[in-house]
C-alpha cells in the first residue's frame, strides 16, 4: 500500500499511528482516535502527495534517492589542486593536483609531493576537526607561482589537502605597493627641492632679487611638476573606476583631432583624416586626453625638424584607426613591452627634463581598455615610434 511513498512520508504516517495511540491510552475512547489517526493519515498523504507531485512535475528528485557522486568525480572537477592522504600518503590526487606536482604523487609521501618545511608539519603531524589556517607556499611549479595550502581533517585521519593559486593576488598586491612607493619617491624628490628653497630664500639669498628671481622660478617649475603628477595620478584613478562602464557616446574623432592640434603650442602637427570616418562610441574628455598624451609624446620624443603626423582612417567593418608617427630616435624592442607600465621610462632623466610624469602612456593604456579598444607601439631605433589605436565605431554591433 505503501509503495512508492518517499521515507519521510512513511515517517510522518508512523508519527501519526503513534499519537492516535496516545489519544486512546489517555481517553480510552475510540471515536477521538480514529478521527485522530484518519485526520492525520489524510493531513500527510495530502502533504506528501504535493510535494511528490511537484517534484515528479519539476523533475527533481529528492536528493535521498540520489546514488551519492563518486568522490573521483567531484575531485576531477574542482580547478584547484586537491589531495587526499591517508597515513601520510597520497591516496588520491586530482588532475591539476597531479598537473602541478607529477604523476607520481599518488602513492608517495606526501612530504615528497609537496616538499616544502612549513607544510610538512601540517600534513603529517597531529590535526585539529576543521580545515586549518591557511599556509603560503613559494616554490611550488614554476618560480613565481604562489600558492596557499589548507589542510582539513578527514575521517579515519584522512586529510584533504587544498592548494589555492595566489599568484594573481600576489602579483597584483606587489603593483600596489610598487606603485604607492613609486608615487611617494615621485611626489618626494620635487617638494624637497621645493622646502629646500624656501629655507634659502628666508636666509641671506632672499635679499638678492636676481637670486630670488632664479630660486622662485626653480620652486614654480616643481611645484608644477607636482601638480602635473597629481592630476596623472586622479585622472589614473578616475579611469579605472570606470573601467566597467562602457562609454557610449558618439565621439567624432574628426572634431578632436583638430581641437587638441589647436590646444597644443609646441611642436608642429600634421593631421591626415580619411573622409567620411564614422564616429566612434567613447568619452570625449578622456578621447581628448589620451590626443594630447599621444601628441605630447610625439613632440617631447620626436625629432625637432620633423612634425608629428596624426591619421585617422576606418579600418575593418565597426572599427575606427588612429595613429601618431614622429620622426624621433625610437624605442629599442626590449623596452616596447613595458612602456605602459606606471613610472617605466626608458629615459628618465629625459623624460623628467621634458616634464613627463611617467604615467602618460599608462593612462593611454586604461582609456583604449575602457573603450574595448586595442593599442599597438611599433617603433625602430632611428627612425620613430608609431602609436596605433584600434577603437569601435558608434553604434557598430554588439555595442551602444
Ligand atoms: P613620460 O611622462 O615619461 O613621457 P609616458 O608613459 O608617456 O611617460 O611614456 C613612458 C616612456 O616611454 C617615456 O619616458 C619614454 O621613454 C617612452 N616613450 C613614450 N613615447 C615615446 C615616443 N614617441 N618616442 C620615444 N620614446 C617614447
Amino acid at each position: 500500500m505503501f509503495h512508492g511513498f518517499g521515507l519521510r512520508t512513511l515517517t510522518a504516517i508512523g508519527i501519526v499511528a503513534i499519537a492516535a495511540l496516545a489519544v486512546f491510552l489517555l481517553g480510552h475512547d475510540i471515536q477521538p482516535t480514529l478521527v485522530t489517526l484518519i485526520g492525520g493519515i489524510a493531513a500527510v498523504l495530502a502533504a506528501a502527495g504535493t510535494s511528490e507531485a511537484e517534484i515528479a512535475e519539476s523533475g527533481v528528485p529528492a536528493a535521498e534517492d540520489l546514488p551519492a557522486p563518486a568522490l573521483d568525480d567531484v575531485l576531477e572537477v574542482i580547478v584547484e589542486p586537491i589531495l587526499i592522504v591517508a597515513g601520510g600518503r597520497v591516496v588520491q590526487a586530482n588532475a591539476p593536483a597531479r598537473a602541478l606536482l607529477g604523476r607520481h604523487i599518488v602513492g608517495e609521501d606526501v612530504r615528497m609531493a609537496i616538499r616544502h618545511p612549513a607544510a610538512a608539519e601540517r600534513l603529517v603531524g597531529p590535526i585539529a576537526p576543521g580545515v586549518t589556517e591557511p599556509i603560503d607556499l613559494v616554490g611550488l611549479g614554476t618560480l613565481d607561482q604562489r600558492w596557499q595550502m589548507r589542510v582539513g581533517a578527514g575521517s579515519d585521519g584522512q586529510r584533504i589537502v587544498q592548494l589555492i593559486d595566489q599568484t594573481n593576488n600576489y602579483a597584483a598586491e606587489r603593483m600596489r605597493v610598487d606603485f604607492v612607493a613609486n608615487a611617494s619617491h615621485e611626489l618626494r624628490t620635487p617638494l624637497a627641492s621645493i622646502l629646500g628653497y624656501i629655507e634659502t630664500l628666508n636666509e641671506e639669498a632672499g635679499d638678492d632679487p636676481a637670486i630670488r628671481a632664479r630660486f622662485l622660478k626653480i620652486m614654480d617649475d616643481e611645484a608644477r611638476r607636482m601638480q602635473r603628477l597629481v592630476e596623472d595620478l586622479i585622472s589614473l584613478s578616475r579611469i579605472e573606476a570606470e573601467k566597467y562602464r562602457l562609454p557610449d557616446r558618439a565621439v567624432d574623432l574628426t572634431d578632436l583631432i583638430e581641437e587638441v592640434r589647436g590646444e597644443i603650442t609646441k611642436g608642429e602637427v600634421l593631421v591626415e583624416i580619411a573622409d567620411g570616418v564614422p564616429p566612434v562610441a567613447g568619452d570625449r574628455v578622456q578621447l581628448s586626453q589620451m590626443l594630447h598624451n599621444l601628441i605630447g609624446n610625439g613632440i617631447k620624443y620626436g625629432s625637432k625638424d620633423a612634425p608629428v603626423t596624426v591619421r585617422l582612417l576606418q579600418e575593418q567593418a565597426g572599427m575606427i584607426r588612429l595613429s601618431v608617427a614622429d620622426r624621433g630616435e625610437g624605442i629599442a624592442p626590449e623596452h616596447l613591452p613595458r612602456l605602459t607600465e606606471r613610472f617605466y621610462r626608458v629615459d628618465p632623466g629625459r623624460s623628467r627634463a621634458a616634464g613627463g610624469t611617467g604615467l602618460g602612456l599608462a593612462i593611454v593604456k586604461h582609456i583604449v581598455e575602457r573603450h574595448r579598444g586595442r593599442l599597438d607601439i611599433t617603433s625602430l631605433v632611428g627612425t620613430g615610434t608609431t602609436v596605433s589605436i584600434l577603437l569601435p565605431a558608434h553604434g557598430a554591433s554588439g555595442r551602444a
